[in-house]
């Protein structure tokens, strides 16, 4: 397939910043959107709006087909057993709060949480709240000296039986890919419930939540082109039906009354008031976005655009890279020598060049790799061997200025 053609579908690409070419590499922190879910949502306010779930009237109906048409097509997707395993949320965020919090009941004093050390603050910061209120443990899995997760450190671990085991799927901040084949079936060995925030591999990777074996797999829908503020939480249906509701009101409920309130059946005891209609309905076009693409050749072809991108800045020489394997995914993080990282992101910025500086929402990642912060590119379906001469091209500049 020709990739570039697919450039011409996200219009917010064509765009030009003063006298630079936008080159948007912080896919990241969010997906372009491609013109098929912007008219998808537009639509559905155009024509359709009205509430899911609640009305005899022919709007309500057909929003609510539209709507729980996406939870199949979801269930598709990644490949889970039941349409009930998914549930739409706001995003990854709010999906590993909700199982979090509802586990809460599950837990006691002295319980074992093992966390990925390179995870996103959204897969740290839940958990701490639970181990708070539990009194749970909270051990990370280390990392090894080439930025991946030590498995011979998380073997041992394995052996004080933890009683959840949280990992990201792809890192936010370096790309790196996590075994989460072999590291789920270890954690389900020994007995503990397992979590995967797929925030940033849904977009690039065939995620079969069976075939991975994990009790829970997050993703937000404006990483894999589409809208903001909707999500999916996908739980095995044993465990998911085991967790405390962490919202409640309309919607999630069998039967109020002042004497006591029943609760509904799964997905909707998770789905408390009304949801982003338009947002799901613009996540569903974003999948047939995804499902229409040759998926063996748009790895390949992303795989091809990272390590040309690795490469060009390892030869451009005074650039440290952190974490730069051949099979990470999508993402590249690095400093220019001795300059903070702000000041090269706006220099790039000037340029047209977009991508993301900071600690990039994993500060213990930072303190690991002794860093205040590093720049970050990534790449989406969209991006081009142009996207990668014009950044090369322009980090050049900067090096030139500063150094
Ligand atoms: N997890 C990872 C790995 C991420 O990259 C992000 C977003 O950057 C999140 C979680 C949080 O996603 P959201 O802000 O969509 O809830």
């Amino acid at each position: 397939m020709e990739f570039s053609q697919l450039r011409s579908q996200f219009p917010a690409l064509t765009q030009s910043l003063g006298d630079y070419p936008l080159v948007y590499l912080d896919t990241a922190a969010t997906s372009q959107k491609p013109q098929g879910v912007i008219d998808a949502m537009s639509r559905y306010y155009q024509a359709d709006n009205a509430n899911v779930h609640r009305a005899a009237h022919q709007l309500s109906a057909r929003a609510t087909s539209q709507y729980e048409a996406v939870r199949d097509k979801v269930k598709t997707f990644i490949k889970a057993d039941r349409r009930e395993e998914i549930i739409f949320t706001h995003g990854t965020t709010e999906g590993i709060n909700l199982v979090a919090q509802g586990l809460a009941g599950q837990l006691k004093t002295g319980d074992l949480i093992l966390l990925d050390s390179a995870a996103h603050h959204a897969n740290i910061v839940p958990w701490q709240m639970l181990a708070k209120q539990t009194g749970a443990e909270i051990v990370p899995i280390p990392l090894t000296p080439e930025a991946r997760l030590d498995q011979a450190a998380y073997q041992a671990l394995l052996k004080r039986g933890p009683r959840i085991v949280a990992l990201g799927h792809v890192s936010n901040v370096l790309g790196t890919v996590n075994p989460v084949k072999e590291m789920i079936a270890q954690a389900k060995a020994v007995g503990a419930l397992t979590l995967i925030d797929g925030a940033q591999a849904i977009a690039h990777l065939e995620v079969d939540v069976q075939a991975i074996g994990c009790d829970f797999y997050l993703f937000s829908g404006h990483k894999m082109y589409g809208p903001t503020g909707i999500g999916i939480l996908y739980g095995r249906y044993a465990a998911l039906d085991k967790l405390e509701p962490l919202l409640t009101g309309g919607e999630m409920i069998k039967q109020v009354s002042f004497e006591g309130t029943t609760f509904n059946i799964l997905p909707n005891r998770l789905e408390a008031g009304t949801p982003p209609i338009a947002e799901v309905i613009g996540l569903g076009a974003a999948i047939d976005f995804i499902q229409s693409l040759p998926r063996a050749e748009l790895r390949a072809h992303e795989q091809a655009l990272l390590t040309r991108l690795q490469d060009e800045l390892r030869a451009l020489g005074g650039i440290s890279l952190y974490g730069a394997h051949q099979d990470n995914i999508g993402a590249v993080a690095f400093n220019l020598s001795g300059e903070h990282h702000q000041d090269v992101g706006i220099l790039l910025d000037q340029q047209g060049i977009a991508v993301r500086c900071g600690h990039h929402c994993a500060m213990p990642l930072m303190q690991t790799l002794g860093l205040s912060g590093c720049c970050r590119a990534s790449l989406g379906v969209y991006s081009n061997d142009e996207d990668v001469d014009r950044f090369i091209l322009a980090l050049k500049s900067v090096k030139d200025l500063l150094l």
